[in-house]
């Protein structure tokens, strides 16, 4: 039994936005674009009857097209992107010290938003990089609709993701950067999200038969990815995938074999540390999941007793595949699909010849022709974001509790 099938809470919680989309593909005047988050592809297998953690890149492709999809892109793409901007601003924090240390990841939109309501003082530590998914947006709607000359007011965005916190982070107010860039109001940079469980529904309502579909291939420009990318959706993959670059940038040399295989930050336990050696540099980082172990490492970092240069939070145990849209049935041990789930994305990986994002010949290519380079004033526009203060909610949240008190005495 799947969750969703026996479990009425579930269902009211999580907002079907596959529905809105099927009716996009059927509007011939919509060019509807679906970009693929990196953990569904190690999770949708499961809802057909597959092993757990099976990887199915090929066939989640061709499902897409199956169902109407108009272009298939990777948001690992995108996912290298993020890597190369935000490893090019941790050498700026590093170097130049023109923000404060230690840098937090910001690609976990409920992460992001624990900040900005309980430690609001620690949001300049949050990476300006915007998440995989908050610069794919963006960069179809300009870059691509270009290259392929699609008008851009037809296009359809669609982030698959892994994640429900996803559908509140793609209408944060600030995510309208093509908007900005093409002059068009009202234009969002992605326009819906939906879930790995979303669309094993959708193809089941389709009487699509997953498990014979034959592998697809991803379209061009923004459908290729390194290892770097795919290992984006385990805990510790951010960070790995980050150092692969990072170090290269810093030195000037090949990273090491132990930036492929980084143990220290691999595996499962919810606080990782260690210290790398990165030419004259000691760089030392943490890898977090959950807020209640993020928190704590907050506290060590307010107290002086802990100083780090880097440090990735991701809410879901696990990471983004333990992520709360991805199949469930309480019938299995929920931490062994886990574990086989970051099993299949680092398999993925190493299986790769291309494992580094600054690698990654669409990444060159976009740089040479659209954003310059690393950090330049147009990709901070697309590429970076704020954020902001949210504790008013809490004593909002405070004064409502005690006005319900004052009004029972
Ligand atoms: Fe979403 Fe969870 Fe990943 Fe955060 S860790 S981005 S909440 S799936």
């Amino acid at each position: 039994g799947q969750c969703a099938n026996v479990c009425p809470v579930d269902s009211i919680m999580e907002k079907y936005e596959y529905l809105d989309v099927k009716r996009e593909v059927q509007n011939s005047e919509k060019i509807v674009i679906v970009s693929t988050s990196p953990s569904v592809r190690a999770a949708l297998g499961e809802e057909f009857g597959m092993p757990d953690g099976s990887f199915v890149q090929g066939k989640m492709v061709s499902l897409l097209r199956k169902l109407g999809v108009n272009y298939v892109l990777d948001t690992c793409f995108a996912a290298d992107l993020t890597i190369v901007e935000e490893a090019s601003e941790l050498i700026e924090r590093m170097t130049k010290k023109n923000a404060p240390l230690p840098q937090f990841t910001s690609c976990c939109p409920a992460w992001v938003k624990y900040v900005e309501t309980y430690y609001p003082e620690m949001i300049p530590n949050l990476s300006s990089a915007k998440s995989p998914i908050g610069m794919q947006g963006p960069t179809i709607k300009t870059y691509f609709a270009e290259k392929k000359g699609i008008d851009p007011k037809s296009i359809v965005n669609v982030a698959l993701t892994p994640c429900t916190a996803k559908k509140f982070e793609i209408r944060r107010d600030e995510m309208n950067a093509s908007a900005h860039y093409l002059g068009v109001e009202g234009m969002r940079d992605m326009d819906y999200v939906i879930t790995t469980r979303e669309l094993a529904k959708w193809a089941k309502e389709e009487g699509i038969d997953f498990a014979s579909l034959e592998d697809g291939e991803y379209d061009n420009f923004m459908g290729d990815a390194s290892g770097a990318g795919i290992i984006f959706g385990n805990t510790g993959g951010v960070m790995e995938a980050a150092l692969r670059t990072a170090y290269e940038f810093i030195t000037k040399e090949k990273s090491p074999e132990q930036l492929f295989n980084l143990t220290p930050v691999r595996g499962y336990e919810g606080v990782k540390e260690a210290t790398l050696k990165v030419g004259d540099l000691d760089v030392n980082i943490a890898v977090v999941y959950g807020t209640a172990n993020a928190g704590k490492v907050i506290e060590g970092i307010k107290q002086g007793e802990k100083q780090y240069h880097f440090v990735e939070v991701m809410t879901c145990p696990g990471g983004c595949i333990g992520g709360g849209g991805q199949p469930k049935d309480i019938m299995k041990d929920k931490d062994e699909v886990r574990k086989a789930r970051i099993a299949s994305l680092y398999t993925r990986d190493e299986a790769m010849t291309l494992r580094r994002s600054h690698e990654n010949p669409e990444i060159i290519h976009l740089y040479e022709e659209f954003y310059g380079k690393p950090l330049s004033e147009l990709a901070e526009k697309m590429l970076h974001t704020s954020y902001e203060d949210k504790s008013e909610i809490l004593n909002r949240k405070r004064d409502i509790k005690m006005s319900k008190w004052v009004c029972s005495i």
